[in-house]
Parts: structure tokens; sequence; C-alpha cells
């Protein structure tokens, strides 16, 4: 692929050979359609097709469009509706030409050289062109230039994409051009089908593969006839390229059968002669040619004609359990009734014990069997990966030749149930190094893969290299810390470990960094600044803190008091911090702007990183991914965003800012910059590889996929990277889904920093009246007005971020213009609550949009109510009123004072969450529809409103006499 101008050598990416095994099933072929194709070009004078016939005169129908020189370009072309026929998972192969904008006259001016394909599938012809979703961008491996053309040489791209998991009946394709020059001579979409298959006697039907490139669908074969199964039915499993792998099992041909030529043919048989029927078996006249089992007793049809009939064996003995953490071992003895039969195996069904005795549920997966879980012949088993703390309940069953054949199972299992142990966490696998200073490093790591528990802290290990003699050890309870008082310019060695109820965890492998040698006089400059700013800061803190205390304010953006355990949390967890507090530092302090990317940003040299494909567009150029290796380091996968050839000293200045931004900021939820490459060109921003890709077009592909939880834990991340920015004090003014960048592990991460960016880079900036661009839609009206942006008016964003989330990618405010949005904001109508939505995020997300800007919720407030919310998901079941939901129909929004109310619980709730909510209406009838009154109550008026039963007394009156003390406490009502 080419990326831009790049110089680099760049990796060409290969297609897969289509295997012989596949079989390809073309959806559509642009080449083979006779008649008129019946796409629709919009704008009209955008794509044109060009109708041209080959040398056996069918029609080629290529379209072609090259706006280039014209700014703001858009135009997109619409293929007509494609029927999926029950594929989930199909290929696009697109084979078009594109012109080298080097090659234009006049320069490279707005001329691109990507083009953008989406998909949007329905279950009928209807189309709404606002549900688009991004497939790829498209760039050529070849471009073609002026001296190509007189040469006569057409250089043909083939580019391949797949399209999955689909869920409907069909799709369509849309291609957008942004100003390139391309001519698209053919579309094809196909998919692969793993074709009719006889092996190993068994007959495989034609399948569809699934929906995931990595899936295999497993499918049972059907043994053909006069053969039967060898233990277990055959399997074959079907993937993604439409291939047959891992054949497991076979059938063989029946006693009195042969394989022949993949058939089973019968034998000749010799005449018998008279013999004794075998043990347990009967001759039912006198001169049968062959003898019955009696009753109980079975034979199957390989068991040899003089042996014995025989039964299932009895259930296994002596089993016993052994618990090592999170690992059980299983070990028994054999049946004491073998059945008469050599072939005893054992099988093993693994269940969870789920709580308050809601039953059984089958274990997962991710638990696993050693050596596996079926058909054991030894009589031991392990299973590892299991929950912490958690009962079991294990199935051991004895089965033999002739266990299918017997009527009564329950005879032949036994049940084991155990109880795993607590276990430590496993290791944190990664330690990252963030802003290095002359003394310090910033050092942020992930959660374990396996936490086994609720992570308490973590502990850093750390000492100066070959000086492993005396170590420091140092606390954290955030995945994240700056270690200090480091000497400059030396190399220390870095270990985390995790620790929870159950102990610590084994230390991460060793990571080296090393300080920053030296501090140039602006960063000293920078650092004092930083000092000043840091003790005003923490001066202002302490007077703030000293003001919780005094005046009871807790986490919630509520008047309750604070409790101290939470105070505790907010000197330890990192996010008010003493001493040290680092503020953003504005690039624009700085008379070279070289010398701010310089202070933030690490020079990479380009021999280190290798492009191998195209990601985005950028407003600079085009975004590419490939591999960083720097020596010495774990080689990582990185984005890339490259500045066209071409550019004015403003335009890379503009490119830089964004690095010189990025580079001050470490913490998870931002995203990473890993460096910048300025000494060669092109230019280059490396930053860490979001694999998911922006927050917009992952959701829309995701529709209805995750779980509230889920959901709800992409706003926290992405409130507390936001929070990050505001203690900072760095204000983002375009935050929006579409610049949330989301990693495998559905980390979200805030991304596109720089003002230059808000003006020229957003499609959705709109032009006010008082000049400058503003993303309308997700901007707050104060900064509409006059431009007032504000930790506050990225709060206002941050709820519509939530919307857009919780819609799943909805546009906010749908198709209305961005004056109508400005006019109904004025009048107060806010978004309604999305489908599904809990009602405690809607009441967060209108108290974001609140008019006055004061009376919005922090982001450490945000923070803390999610984790709330989190770590009491019952809180999340309440849904949004359906009055609230009226589709596309804005609600008028809530005083202050009623939605502050609407966050205290209501008497329903509480008794809910006691397990008491019969009584919900016997108290609402009794006249107690407030908490504070019930605070009020005694026994005898518990049995006036009609709890009679004294168990169901007590536990409200327990309940009540604890909310007592609480309100004593807080002086504040209760809060969800
Ligand atoms: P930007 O110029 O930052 O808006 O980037 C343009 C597009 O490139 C984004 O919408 C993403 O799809 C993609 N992109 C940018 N940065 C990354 C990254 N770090 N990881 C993955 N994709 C990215």
């Amino acid at each position: 692929a080419k990326c831009g101008l790049l110089v680099v050598p760049l990796i060409k990416r290969k297609l897969k050979e289509e295997k012989a095994f596949s079989v390809i099933v073309n959806l559509l072929d642009s080449r083979s359609v006779m008649g008129d194709l019946g796409w629709v070009a919009y704008p009209k004078n955008g794509w044109e097709e060009i109708g041209e016939v080959d040398e056996d005169y069918a029609p080629i129908h290529t379209y072609q469009v090259c706006r280039v020189m014209e700014q703001n370009q858009n135009n997109w072309l619409h293929t007509n509706w494609i029927l999926t026929e029950g594929a989930q998972r199909v290929y696009i192969e697109l084979k078009f030409t594109l012109r080298d904008c080097n090659s234009l006259p006049g320069g490279v001016g707005t001329c691109k050289e990507t083009f953008n394909m989406y998909y949007y599938e329905t279950d009928d012809r209807a189309m709404k062109e606002s549900r688009y979703i991004k497939v790829d961008t498209i760039a050529a491996d070849e471009s073609f230039t002026e001296l190509d053309l007189g040469d006569r040489v057409m250089k043909l791209n083939t580019e391949v994409r797949d399209l999955g998991p689909l869920s409907r009946k069909g799709f369509y394709l849309a291609f957008q051009d942004l100003g390139a020059c391309i001519a698209l001579v053919s579309v094809r979409v196909f998919y692969k089908r793993c074709p009719f298959l006889v092996k190993s006697l068994a007959e495989f039907p034609d399948t569809i593969p699934g929906s995931e490139a990595s899936q295999l669908v497993e499918v049972v074969g059907h043994c053909i006839n006069n053969s039967m199964p060898l233990y277990e039915p055959p399997r074959m499993h079907c993937s993604a390229d439409g291939e047959w792998l891992v054949p497991i099992g076979k059938c063989v041909c029946k006693p009195g059968f042969e394989e022949m030529s993949g058939y089973c043919q019968g034998k000749k048989r010799k005449s018998p002669s008279c013999s004794k029927c075998p043990p347990h078996s009967v001759a039912r006249q006198t001169g049968a040619t062959s003898c019955s089992c009696e009753d109980e007793y079975h034979k199957i049809d390989s068991d040899p004609p003089n042996m014995a009939c025989t039964r299932p064996p009895s259930a296994p003995r002596n089993a016993i359990s052994n618990v090592n953490e999170t690992s059980v071992f299983l070990e028994w003895s054999i049946p004491m009734e073998t059945g008469g039969r050599k072939d005893v195996r054992y099988n093993i069904l693994c269940s969870r014990v789920l709580p308050d005795g809601r039953g059984l549920e089958e274990c997962g997966p991710n638990v696993r069997f050693l050596p596996r879980r079926v058909g054991l012949s030894n009589t031991s088993v392990m299973v590892a990966d299991l929950q912490s703390h958690t009962n079991y309940s294990f199935l051991l069953e004895a089965v033999n030749g002739v266990s299918e054949m017997a009527k009564d199972y329950t005879k032949q299992y036994v049940t084991l149930n155990v109880t795993t142990n607590q276990a430590a966490p496993s290791p944190v696998s990664v330690v990252r190094k963030g802003y290095t200073g002359k003394s310090s490093i910033g050092l942020s790591w992930a959660e374990p893969d396996r936490p086994n528990g609720i992570i308490l802290e973590y502990e850093i290990k750390y000492f100066e290299k070959e000086q492993d003699s005396s170590y420091t050890i140092i606390k954290s309870k955030e995945t994240e810390m700056v270690v200090e008082g480091l000497k400059a310019s030396s190399v220390y060695i870095f270990q985390v470990r995790a620790r929870t109820s159950a102990g610590y965890g084994a230390f991460s492998r060793r990571f080296e960094f090393q300080t920053s040698p030296y501090l140039t006089a602006t960063s000293e400059r920078a650092q004092a600044s930083i000092i000043a700013v840091a003790i005003t800061l923490a001066l202002v803190l302490l007077a703030v803190v000293a003001g919780f205390l005094l005046s009871g304010r807790r986490c919630g953006y509520s008047k309750a008091k604070q409790d101290p355990e939470e105070e505790k949390m907010h000197f330890h967890n990192g996010h008010i911090k003493f001493p040290g507090v680092r503020t953003y530092i504005d690039p624009l302090t700085y008379e070279d702007p070289n010398q701010a990317v310089h202070e933030f940003a690490q020079e990479i040299d380009v021999s280190f990183i290798s492009i191998e494909r195209i990601i985005g567009a950028g407003e600079f150029g085009e975004v590419c991914c490939g591999p960083l290796r720097l020596p010495g380091k774990r080689e990582i996968q990185v984005a890339i965003k490259t500045l066209k050839a071409g550019y004015t000293e403003q335009q890379r200045r503009d490119f830089l800012w964004e690095a010189s931004i990025m580079g001050q900021f470490n913490h998870p939820n931002i995203i990473r910059l890993e460096g910048v490459v300025t000494k060669s060109k092109p230019v280059m921003i490396i930053t860490e590889y979001m694999e998911n890709g922006s927050l917009d077009t992952f959701l829309k592909k995701n529709d209805g996929q995750f779980t509230v939880i889920q959901l709800v834990g992409m706003l926290r991340g992405i409130a507390s990277g936001m929070r990050y920015l505001s203690d900072m004090g760095y204000v983002h003014r375009d935050l929006a889904a579409r610049n949330i960048l989301v990693n495998s592990n559905l980390v979200c991460k805030v991304s596109d920093f720089g003002l230059s960016r808000v003006l020229e880079d957003d499609a959705e900036a709109a032009y006010t009246t008082r000049g400058g661009k503003i993303p309308i839609r997700w901007t707050a009206p104060e900064a509409i007005a006059y431009r007032k942006f504000t930790s506050a008016s990225d709060v206002w964003s941050y709820g519509i971020v939530m919307w857009e989330v919780m819609s799943y990618g909805e546009r906010p405010y749908w198709e209305m213009s961005n004056q109508d949005v400005i006019k109904a904001v004025e009048e107060n109508y806010r978004l309604p609550g999305p489908m599904d939505c809990p009602e405690a995020l809607y009441h967060l997300m209108m108290d974001c949009w609140q008019r006055e800007r004061t009376n919005r919720p922090k982001f450490d407030e945000i923070v803390c109510l999610l984790d709330k919310l989190i770590r009491n998901p019952s809180s999340l079941k309440k849904l949004v009123n359906s009055s609230h939901r009226v589709s596309n129909l804005l609600v008028e929004h809530a005083s202050a004072e009623g939605d502050c109310s609407a966050r205290t619980k209501s008497v329903g709730e509480w008794l809910d969450s006691i397990k008491m909510g019969r009584y919900t209406e016997l108290f609402v009838e009794g006249g107690y529809s407030s908490l504070e009154m019930v605070t009020q109550m005694t026994s005898e008026d518990l049995r006036r409103v009609g709890v009679n039963l004294a168990g169901h007394q007590k536990k409200i009156i327990t309940s009540i006499q604890e909310m007592r003390v609480h309100m004593n406490n807080t002086n504040s009502p209760i809060n969800i």
C-alpha cells in the first residue's frame, strides 16, 4: 500500500489466495451485469458512469470522479441493495485506478489519494444515509501519473475488504470521494462456503461459515450407509475462508462390511456351524443363526459374534477432589462393575453453583481440563482457571461402548462439590513509560489478566540498573504513577505487582526506563512555572478539600458529607496529588514551536517504523499503522499520522501542535504519544494503535451488542481521561464519540488535540455568526454564543457523548439543522433518553446539559458517580421512563431542583434494595411516600401499614436505623 507520498519502504498487502476447497458465491459482480447497474450518485455532478464495452462487447460499468481542484468535495455513490443469502461475512473486491496527486498540474492543492467505503445493513430496500458505517479508507497500491497515461499503462489496483458480522437480509455499499481522481472499474461482492464433503466415511453438508474471521463452525457429519461412528460422531470445522479444517473422529464400516473405494460393502460370509451362545445371551430358537442379549445387556455391531453381551459400567468410585487456589484435581477409582467391557471412559460435567440457590450454570469455555473433558481413559483430571471463592459441582460419569443403549443413566455418575480458594492475582504483563523528566518517570500498566478478586493496590519496586541490592517499593491504587526522586540520565528497573485480599501476585517482568539527561532552558522555565502553578494549585486544592470536609460535600454532586474512606482515596488515588500537580503548558508560550515539540515529544528515527496499511484520513495526510521497533524495546503496533508533501511552514506547525499537547499527557484514557519524526520527510506523529478505531463507528458497527455495564465502563474511561485533562487545565473543545478511540480491550481514550483541529479538521464543525467553526451539536450554549470554552463546556459535550454511547452511535438531534439545534437548546429542550438507557445515566446527561454552567457536575464527580453505578449494578436496572423516549422529539429540561430530587432514592427502590419490595404499595398507601418520612417510622407504624411478619419487621427496622445514622452523619437526603 502507498501511504500518501511516503518514502519509507512499504510492505505490500498480499491477498490471501483462495483455497481450492472453498466455493465462492458472487452476490454482486458489476462486470457481469448486462443492463443498467442502477447505482445512484449524489451529488449528480460527482461520480459519473462511463459506458464502455470490452472486447466481447459486454458492458463495463466504470464510475469515475476527478474533482481534485475544487474545495470541500463529498461525492457519494450508492450501490443497489445486495442480498446476503444468509452469509454472515462477505468480501468486497474493488478494482480501480487512482491518480497520483503529485502528477497534477499546480501541485497537490486539495487533491486526495484515498476514498472511503461504507455499508449499511437493512432487511428491506429502504435506505437511510445517516446509518452508513465506514468499512475502510481505500488507497492505491499504485497511483498513476500523467507519464503513465502517456505510456498507456493502466495501473489497476485490486483491494479486498471483508465485512461482518452481518445479520440482516441485505446491505448497501457506498463509496465516498473527498477530492481524489478515481475510476472504479469493478466491484465484486462474494462470500465463501464450505462445500459438501465426504471424509472418513462421513458426509458433511454444504455449510456457510460463521460471522467472525477467526470463527470455526463445528459441523457433525453423518456416517454413510453401513458405517457407524468410532467412539464419537465425526466432526469438521468450516472456516471463514470456506475451508474444512480440524477433522475430529471418524466413521468405520459396521461389522460384516468392509471399506472399498470410500463405501462400506458387505463381506462374503462362511456358513456358520452351531455353537454355544456367549455369556448373557440366548438363542431364541434351536438352530438360530444369532444369539440375543438378556435384559439390560447389550452388544454393539463392532463386538465380535462370540463376545459376551455387556452392560454399562457402574459409577466411578472413591472420587476425591484436591483444590489448589483456582484449580481442582479430581481423582477416582474404576467402577466396581465395568459391564464386562474394556472400553470404559470417563466424562466430566462442570457446573458453577449460583449464589442464593439460583441453581447451576455450566462452566464456560474458559475453564481448562487437562488432558481433556470427555473420553478420559485415565482416572484423574486437572480442572484449571476456575473462579476464586466459588462453589462448583462436578459430575463424573463412566461410560462404555453400550452406555448409549442403556435406559437408566442415574446409576453411572457421581457428583463432587468443590469450593475454590482465593488466588493471588496473575502478574501485570506490561509496564509502560509515560512523561519522563530529569528526576521522574511516569509509569502506567494494565490490570492483570486474571485479577481473581478486587485489586486493592499495586506495588512498584524499582532500583537503579545493576544496583539491585537496594531497591525501593512504593504503592499506588491506580494503574499509573509518577516515580520521583530519581537520578538524571540513569537507567532504572521497574517491576509491578497487584494485591487482592488473597495477597500479592507475582511481580511483572523487569522493565528498563531511563530518566532524561538534562533540562533545556525553556523546560527549566516550564518546570519553574509548573512548580509555581503546583504550589498555587496545592494551596487552592487544600482549601477546597478543607472546604469539602467542613461543608460535608461528598464525591457525588449532591450535598451529602464525604465518607472518611473516600477522603483518603482522594488523597491517594492520584487525581489530587501532593506534591507535584502538573499543568498543561500551552505550546503557544514557546517562541519556537519546534522547541515545544521536542520538549514534550521524543524524536524517533524513521528506520524504526514500518508502515503496513492506511487506516484513516486526517486533515494533514493519511493515518497509517504498522510496527514500531525501538532498540532494546518490545515491538509495538502504532498509528502513524503523516503530513502530506507540499505543506507550508504554518501547516507543519499546526500538524505538530497536536504532538506538543499530547506529549504532555500520561493517562490510561488519553491516547499516548510515542514520538514524532521531524528530522526526515514525511513528518510523522506516532501514537499507540487503537484496534477498534473511533468510538462512533465502532458503536454503530456493534449496535446492541454490549451490556449496560460495558457501556458504563466505556463512559467511565472517557470521564476519567477528561478528569485528567481538566485537572491539567486543558480544555478539549471537541469532545465527541468520533474523537474517542477504542482499543481491543474496549478501553476508550480521548484523542484529537489542538485548537486548529477543531477549527479545520472536524467535518461537524460549522461557522457561527461570530466567526470560527464549532461542532454545534456537541457544544455548550455559552461556547457557541460567546466562545466561553471551559471544562464545564467539555462536561456538556461529555453529556452528548454519553447519549451517543447509550444510543450506539446515533447522531445527536438526528437530521435537525444546526440552527434548529441551537434554537431548541436555547428554549430549554434537550435530547430524550436513548432506548433502554438506565434512568441514572439519563439524569447524569441532563445534569451535564444544565444551562448554567456552574450547575453542571465536574468530571471528578462524574467519575465518582459512574464508579458507584458500576459497583451497584442494580441501580442501572430502572430504565428511562418511556415518555422520555418519544423517538426524535426533544424533552423539556427539568429544573435543577427537580433533577436533584430525582436522584434521591425512592421508597420503592429502598424496599427493593432490602428485598422487601412487596410492601411498596402498603407504604405509599399508608402515607410514607419519601424516605425522610420512613425514617420517622416505629415498629408500631410498620404493623399499622401491614408489615406483620416479625422477620420482615426486623429487617425493615434495622435498615431504617441505618438510614437514620446515615442522615445524622451526612445531613443529606439518601442517595442512590
Ligand atoms: P484523526 O486525524 O486523528 O481524526 O484520525 C483520522 C482517523 O484515523 C480516525 O477517525 C481513526 O479512524 C484513525 N486513527 C487515528 N488515530 C488512530 C489510532 N491511534 N489508532 C487507530 N486508528 C486511528
